[in-house]
């Protein structure tokens, strides 16, 4: 009984999909399931945190998608200046002050992107934040490996009990 009511409270930060980067999104499942959209989290999902811009296999994975049909967004709960500077090569759609895992400002990058929750996903690297916040909105939740393990300090705090749930979010996907 216990045990049932944990994982209840554990599926909101449970992701949808677990991918070790965004380089290994699962297009074509991701198509047929309907997805049109990627709402990006950048600090440890698409670049460590502490690098001002993104690398060319970044800005060559965004062109990849884009001419896969995907409308991109980067959402992030830094402030606009990390946001604008990372944006200047990628030209997508952008939203800064995110305060994920609230749900106001992912909203916001659905408008932009002109789609529903539906037919969008949310990648990121934190449970607590993007998975939390996409869970919400009910989009579908795409969990990614840190990129790095070099965290801001606010972010290092939250890593160990991100740990406990993620153990037993793959514990059970290995049943
Ligand atoms: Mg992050």
């Amino acid at each position: 009984m216990k045990k049932g009511w944990n994982n209840m409270v554990l599926e909101r930060f449970f992701p949808d999909i677990y991918v070790k980067s965004v380089y290994e999104l699962p297009i074509e499942a991701l198509k047929a399931k309907g997805i049109k959209g990627l709402v990006f989290d950048i600090d440890n999902t698409v670049a460590p945190f502490d690098i001002t811009e993104p690398d060319d296999d970044l800005i060559e994975l965004f062109i990849f998608l884009k001419k896969q049909g995907f409308r991109l967004c980067i959402l992030s709960n830094n402030n606009k200046e990390r946001v604008q500077l990372f944006n200047k090569n990628l030209k997508t759609l952008a939203v800064h002050k995110a305060g994920k895992p609230g749900v106001k400002k992912l909203k916001l990058a659905l408008e932009k992107l002109k789609l529903s929750p539906q037919n969008t996903a949310i990648v990121g690297d934190q449970i607590f934040t993007d998975m939390w916040c996409g869970h919400k909105a009910g989009l579908t939740c795409i969990l990614t490996a840190p990129i790095c393990n070099r965290d801001q300090l606010v972010t290092k705090v939250k890593r160990g009990m991100e740990k406990q749930v993620l153990k037993v979010y793959f514990k059970r996907e290995r049943k």
